[in-house]
């Protein structure tokens, strides 16, 4: 699953090549993705053509494109899901450019546009290299036609890219039909904060309302009677399986808990109560710490993710220290690393390094 950095990758590309554009049509290719969507596909299609997508905003892993009108357009990757935002110019001897019609869903043909520049907002369970953007297509679900940028100074910070500025079309490319789209409300957030990053508004989705602040959100509340370090030492549950409850602290998966586990060294088995503050805090640090430089290499490689049809692109390389490590030495002190299952998750630890608590409950 993609974690808080992967999904920040996708939320910033998605800022920079279509926030503040107008959703000038829909296509829905198949309603599968739209399972969530009150009304259905007619629905879906209806809520979207004419609205602007004002910007993009990221809650731990959950994504949402606030529209003009109070709702939002919320994204779920699930596992394969993609996200490619495409130019609609056509390449020199290009086929034909994709005929636009508004407001209507229907099928076209999805090679159409593949003369366009393309800019890839791929999130896969592991990093890889796109090496034959031609082949998503197959997989494409829904594609959102947008407009041209309303103006070059909207005060958004999205710098319009040359190659997109004629208009661009937004796909949701999925192999396995795990990732959604569907428009929701937007509510006030319970603490009055800005509802995650990428918009100073305090709301958030209706169906979002669940989902904790992330390790990276500044409003998160770490210390204190009501803060994530008493409800962790509050808790008999094991430490990373606390660390995975998107309902306490959000955006971390297995990859970056046994990675800020490893970190502070200690093991995912030890309970929250039997966690002093100080060590609890230092978790939350290292994890969060893991998480920004995790973020800094996908952000540093990012414009490395403009391709065209015969380029490459792909996510940072991970420098991971405990996550698939298992039989490999620990990179602190030698030890061969282990593995195995809590709560379900497979967990990567050095023995030395993070002393297994004597049982396992
Ligand atoms: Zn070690």
């Amino acid at each position: 699953m993609p974690e808080l950095p992967e999904v920040e990758v996708v939320r910033a590309g998605l800022a920079r090549h279509v926030a503040r554009r107008t959703v000038t049509s829909v296509e829905v290719l198949d309603p599968r993705p739209l399972r969530r969507q009150d009304g259905g596909v007619q629905a879906f299609v209806d809520q979207l053509t004419g609205r602007t997508l004002t910007a993009v905003v990221r809650r731990g892993k959950f994504l949402w494109l606030p529209l003009d009108d109070g709702r939002a357009l919320s994204a779920h990757l699930g596992m394969s899901g993609q996200l490619l935002v495409r130019g609609t110019a056509p390449a020199a001897d290009s086929g034909p450019v994709h005929e636009r019609v508004s407001g209507a869903a229907l099928r076209t043909d999805p090679n159409a546009l593949t003369g366009g520049r393309s800019v890839d907002l791929s999130v896969t369970e592991q990093p890889r290299y796109v090496r034959d953007l031609s082949t998503s297509p197959r997989h494409l679900r829904v594609r959102l036609h947008l407009s041209t940028y309303p103006g070059t100074d909207g005060g958004g910070g999205a710098v319009p890219d040359p190659g997109l500025d004629d208009g661009a079309v937004l796909d949701l490319v999925d192999q396995r039909m795990l990732g959604g789209l569907h428009v929701v409300d937007l509510v006030p957030t319970a603490d009055g904060a800005p509802g995650g990053m990428g918009s100073p508004e305090p709301l958030l989705p209706a169906d979002a309302t669940h989902i904790a602040r992330d390790l990276l959100d500044p409003a998160l509340k770490r210390t204190g009677p009501d803060g994530v370090v008493s409800k962790v030492r509050a808790s008999q549950r094991a430490i990373k399986t606390l660390l995975l409850d998107q309902g306490l602290v959000s955006g971390v998966g297995n990859i970056y808990a046994d990675e800020g586990l490893w970190e502070a060294g200690v093991h995912g088995l030890r309970p929250g109560t039997a966690l002093g503050p100080r060590v609890v805090a230092r978790i939350l640090e290292t994890t969060a710490e893991v998480m920004r430089r995790a973020l800094q290499a996908g952000g540093t490689s990012f414009d490395a993710l403009y391709v065209d049809v015969e380029g490459a692109s792909g996510f940072f390389a991970r420098e991971l220290r405990a996550y698939g490590r298992q039989g490999q030495d620990c990179r602190r002190c030698g030890t061969g690393m282990l593995r195995e299952v809590l709560g379900g998750r497979s967990h990567t630890y050095c023995p030395r390094c993070q002393t297994r608590p004597r049982r396992s409950r």
